[in-house]
Parts: C-alpha cells; sequence; structure tokens
C-alpha cells in the first residue's frame, strides 16, 4: 500500500511523530499531528529553518547537500528541517581560492549543533572545491589546488568530520590520464601527511572530456597508488554514473554495477552516494542533475539503491535543484525513505510518488528563483545557467 508521506503544505511546522513511526504500520499522516517540533537550542542561528519533515530511522541513510549561508553551523539546522539523516556542505567558499579561517566560535557551535541534532561525522560529507585540479601536470596551478584542498581537509578535521568529497581531476589535455592519476595520488599522500585523521572520498566523474573518474578502473589506480588505504574512499554519483555509461535503471544492471565496482575498485571504499536524476539520456558525458524521478534515470533505480543493504549506513546525498525552496528535498527525501521496503508489485506504483515531486517542483519553479541550483552558489550575474553548467564542464 502507498504510505501517506508526511509532508505538509508550504512553510508550514510539521510538528509531527518521526516518519519511523509511521513507516512500520503505514498509519495515516493525519494521526501523526499534535507534537511541538522541539526547538534547537545550542546553535546560534540568525533563524531557525521551522521543521518540514521528521527524519526517519531508515538504515539507508538519506540527505541533501544544504546551504551553509551565514556560518556553516547553519547547514545543521537546514538538514534537520528537511528530514536530513545525511547532509553535504562546503566548508567554505566553493568557487574562491581561500576563505577566512573558521573561529573557534564558529567550530563550537558546529560541534554543539551535530550533537544537538544527533548527526555522526560518519554521515556528513562535505564538498571541495570546484577549482580544485590536483591532476594538473602545470606544477603551479597543482600547488595552488593543493594547498586549497588541504586547507578544506583541516577545515574538516577542526569540525570534527570523517570525510571530505571532491573531484579526482583533469588532465587539461596537457598530460596523459595515466600521469594525471598519478599526480593526484601523489597530492592525498602529501595530504594525508600533512593532516591526522579525514578520508578523502573521491567522486566518480560524468565521463566528459579529459575528467577523470568516468572509469571505475580511475578510481580504482588512483587508490593503488595512495599509502593509507584506510583514509580514501569513493562517492558514486548516480547522475554521473549514468552519464558515464552504467545503466542503474534495471536492477540486475544494478547489481552488475555494484559487482564490477567491487571488483575493480572493492566495495570497502565506498563511504558515499550522491542520488541525483539525470537531464540527459544514458551514456551523454554530461553533468546536469534533475530532481528524483523526474529525469532519464527514473524512481525505480533509486528503488535498487535504497533495497540494497549495501548501501546502508553511508551518506546518500542529494544534489537536485531545489531552486531554494526546503520542501523540494523534504519531499525528495521522505519519497526516497519510502522506497525502503516499497513493494514493486503494488497496484499503486512508483507513479504516485513521482507525481510528488513534480508536484512540489513546480510550485517551487513558481516560487523560488527560476534555474538555481540547489548545491550550486548563486549563477554569476549576467550568465545564464545552462552558460554556467558548461563553464563547470571546463577542465581547469
Ligand atoms: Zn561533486
Ligand atoms: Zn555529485
Amino acid at each position: 500500500m502507498l504510505r501517506a508521506l508526511p509532508l505538509r503544505p508550504f512553510n508550514r511546522c510539521f510538528p509531527s511523530k518521526p516518519l519511523s513511526t509511521l513507516m512500520p504500520k503505514r498509519k495515516s499522516s493525519s494521526e501523526a499531528v499534535e507534537t511541538p517540533a522541539k526547538k534547537s537550542r545550542l546553535v546560534k542561528t540568525k533563524e531557525q529553518p521551522e521543521p518540514l519533515a521528521q527524519r526517519s530511522e531508515s538504515l539507508w541513510k538519506v540527505g541533501a547537500h544544504v546551504s551553509a549561508a551565514g556560518g556553516i553551523q547553519n547547514a545543521i539546522a537546514n538538514a534537520a528541517a528537511v528530514g536530513a539523516n545525511s547532509f553535504a556542505l562546503f566548508v567554505k567558499s566553493q568557487r574562491k581560492w581561500t576563505s577566512p579561517a573558521l573561529t573557534q566560535e564558529t567550530i563550537s557551535a558546529f560541534k554543539a549543533g551535530l550533537k544537538e541534532h544527533g548527526y555522526d561525522p560518519r554521515h556528513i560529507l562535505p564538498h571541495g572545491s570546484y577549482l580544485i585540479n590536483l591532476g594538473n601536470p602545470d606544477a603551479t596551478k597543482r600547488k595552488k589546488s593543493y594547498d586549497c584542498f588541504l586547507d578544506d581537509l583541516k577545515r574538516c578535521e577542526a569540525l570534527g568530520l570523517a570525510l571530505y568529497n571532491f573531484h579526482p581531476g583533469s588532465t587539461v589535455g596537457q598530460a596523459t590520464t595515466e600521469e594525471s592519476i598519478s599526480l593526484i595520488a601523489q597530492s592525498i599522500n602529501d595530504a594525508h601527511k600533512a593532516t591526522e585523521s579525514v578520508v578523502t572520498v573521491l567522486e566518480n566523474m560524468a565521463g566528459a572530456g579529459n575528467i577523470i573518474g568516468g572509469d571505475f578502473q580511475h578510481l580504482a589506480q588512483i587508490i593503488q597508488q595512495v599509502d593509507d588505504k584506510t583514509r580514501v574512499g569513493v562517492c558514486l554519483d548516480t547522475c554521473h554514473m549514468f552519464a558515464a555509461g552504467y545503466d542503474l535503471r534495471v536492477k540486475e544492471e544494478w547489481d552488475r554495477i555494484v559487482t564490477t565496482f567491487d571488483e575493480q575498485v572493492g566495495l570497502q571504499y565506498l563511504r558515499a552516494m550522491h542520488l541525483n536524476d539525470s537531464k540527459t539520456p544514458h551514456n551523454s558525458k554530461k553533468d546536469r542533475h534533475e530532481n528524483i524521478g523526474m529525469g532519464h534515470i527514473g524512481l525505480t533505480a533509486f528503488h535498487h539503491i535504497l533495497n540494497d543493504v549495501r548501501m546502508q549506513g553511508i551518506p546518500l546525498i542529494l544534489e537536485t535543484p531545489s531552486f531554494e525552496q526546503p520542501e523540494v528535498w523534504a519531499t525528495e527525501i521522505a519519497v526516497l525513505d519510502g522506497l525502503s521496503g516499497f513493494d514493486l508489485q503494488s497496484e499503486e506504483g512508483l507513479d504516485g510518488l513521482v507525481e510528488r515531486v513534480k508536484a512540489v517542483v513546480k510550485r517551487a519553479e513558481g516560487g523560488g528563483k527560476k534555474g538555481k541550483k540547489g548545491k550550486k552558489a548563486p549563477a554569476k550575474k549576467g550568465k545564464k545557467k545552462e552558460e554556467q553548467e558548461d563553464e563547470e564542464d571546463e577542465d581547469e
């Protein structure tokens, strides 16, 4: 039976029992209304976002890449407000080489916030700066990237975080794939020596041009050259996988992909996933994130993931367009959480869930700033969205 998803209309406080209390018995959401939502006391923020959804107790840790505007401690309440059981954030401006150091006050507020909201550092996946290219054969440019990378890692450690996700890099057309891979591994080794504990998590890429990481083998080759294997891992982005040629739509294919990953890289290295649908078709080599169920991948693929025990206990992060409306992610998280144990043979099927996402996206597109991507910084002035995205595909 289709479970009633505990979602409320726009901007309404959603005081309810945790989603998990609804899940096994599949009660209607109307039974779950009355307890006032717990207010956070410790994190001092300008404004605590009103909770739109309660967090589920699912073993699959679904969350989103939330905004850290106004101070990174704000990311925690933003994640909790959309019912996220994991989250991603930028630990400094993702488009600048340097940012002011974290203050002791920010660090304390962040740590207090994690405790207050009960987030485990294993479920938090900071995303590295988009500028970093550790595969660049130009030593001066690579050094600039490395300094930015190392600074990110140190920020993570100061904040008590365990993981750090970044894009492997690009040859920029000036080196062979093998050469760039060695340079990337070398930087990781150097950074490991300069830090204590944070695990560097390589993201698979969409497979465009000179970019490293479209093929699982690239990730395997980097890991092979990393000395401290306990401090390296992989984050699999569904949109990137699909764009790079891995077709996760059919269950048998999904299982084959995971087996291939296990053989080539090793499942023990899988530390996180990014859950994104794709605006572009299979094997397009294009990185265009779409809301869950609304793109070429489709909701069935996410059903494979949310019912695969191998994907339990790791952050499963949405980087879908939110149009700055938190209810988009609240809905996507509830829909994804609802997929675990969902019977595909049921009469309702997945269509009703897709409709829920479509409806909230439509409302958000009307109310939010059109075209703005959830995980991205505001579009540069005077540039259209597509232009900005194309810039991101370039290898710098
Ligand atoms: Zn990424
Ligand atoms: Zn990603």
